[in-house]
């Protein structure tokens, strides 16, 4: 008989699950509702013809690194590319955490770091958040200087809550740390300041991107971190040889020719995000402010998987996060289309009514 014995951290552990429902509408994934516009589909189906298939892809990105560096007027050296950010975090955690180091989240935020640190044979270091889900710099600096974390990871804005972090908390982090401080900004074209301006080759501060949200291309897996130059190079030495296809470099090359449609949707969504605020306010919801692309929410006289499952009954997928660890009762909805949102509003004002 074949025994499988994996790792005693993969033993203990779960993985990562979002409930997919094949319903109408899903609103369950911070997703861009919208799709890509038409001409990057027409710049994608050429490049299909001009890649050199039968070689392996410029390993070191060389074109797109310095499209993104000149984004963000950094050096191409100040930027690493990887198969969404996910990879990006793990190759990180890779570099900087394993084992016999420690890894700080703060909770909730999201669940991929702690994850991916605890796959990888780090110790997980747990900040908490106060019950209105904002966090103090006393409590960041309490964890850093009691337990030394290698990588201290910073959500802005924070995901599942979408509140917006003050400066002061990543400051209080570089303040106290002795490690490299990771700032995830999925969602920071939704918000109001970002930490990429403070990145410098002296400062060990890493900040991740990624094209899942904003730039719709959750489907081709792309995301980068903006840090210095010798956390890049040490990046390059944890992660796999020729990790980014050819076909991915060119296209998300030719996704950075559409930025400034991308940002015309960006205002879509925050003035469809302040609707279903006021929206969700004006209902029997406790409703956390949002600088994401998502609002956090929690009924307060409803059992929240109740409302889930009657949402689910009329056609919509909301993110039940009422099992996680400090969320009890709450829900999670992705501002979708105007379409999609009305139809949400319709089926949580339903649900709360018990029907
Ligand atoms: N960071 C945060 C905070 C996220 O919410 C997500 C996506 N759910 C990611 C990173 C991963 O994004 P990607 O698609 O770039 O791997």
């Amino acid at each position: 008989m074949t025994s499988f014995n994996p790792r005693e951290q993969i033993q203990a552990m779960t993985g990562y699950h979002s409930a997919q429902v094949d319903v109408p509408i899903r609103l369950n994934t911070n997703e861009s509702p919208f799709a890509p516009p038409d001409g990057w589909l027409d710049a994608v189906s050429d490049i299909v013809r001009t890649v050199q298939w039968n070689r392996y892809p410029d390993r070191a990105a060389t074109e797109l690194r310095a499209t993104i560096a000149k984004r963000h007027g950094v050096s191409p050296e100040n930027i690493f590319v990887a198969n969404g950010s996910n990879e990006v975090i793990q190759t990180i955690l890779l570099a900087y955490g394993g084992a016999g180091r420690r890894v700080a989240t703060f909770e909730p935020t999201y669940q991929m770091y702690s994850q991916i640190a605890r796959v990888t044979g780090a110790e997980v270091v747990e900040g908490e958040r106060n019950a209105d889900l904002t966090l103090d710099p006393q409590e960041i600096k309490r964890v850093l200087t009691s337990y030394s974390p290698a990588v201290t990871f910073l959500c802005n804005p924070n995901n599942p809550t979408g509140l917006i972090e003050p400066r002061e908390n990543l400051e209080a982090m570089l303040a106290h740390t002795s490690g490299v401080v990771v700032v995830d900004e999925a969602y920071a074209e939704f918000s109001e300041w970002s930490a990429v301006d403070m990145v410098s080759d002296e400062l060990p501060l890493a900040v991740t991107r990624t094209f899942s949200k904003t730039l719709s291309l959750a489907a081709l897996r792309v995301g980068y971190v903006v840090a210095p130059r010798q956390m890049v190079a040490d990046l390059e030495i944890a992660v796999l040889p020729y990790h980014l296809d050819a076909f991915k470099q060119a296209a998300t090359m030719a996704a950075l020719g559409f930025v400034s449609e991308m940002e015309q949707r960006v205002e879509a969504i925050k003035s469809e995000r302040a609707r279903i605020f006021a929206a969700i306010s004006a209902m029997d919801c406790e409703v956390w402010s949002s600088g994401s692309n998502f609002i956090l929410f929690r009924p307060r006289s409803s059992e929240a998987t109740e409302v889930w499952k009657r949402m689910v009954a009329s056609g919509v997928l909301v993110r039940d996060c009422s099992s996680w660890p400090r969320l009890a009762g709450c829900l999670r909805v992705t501002v979708g289309t105007v379409e999609e949102n009305s139809a949400f509003l319709g089926a949580l004002s339903h649900a709360l009514l018990g029907q």
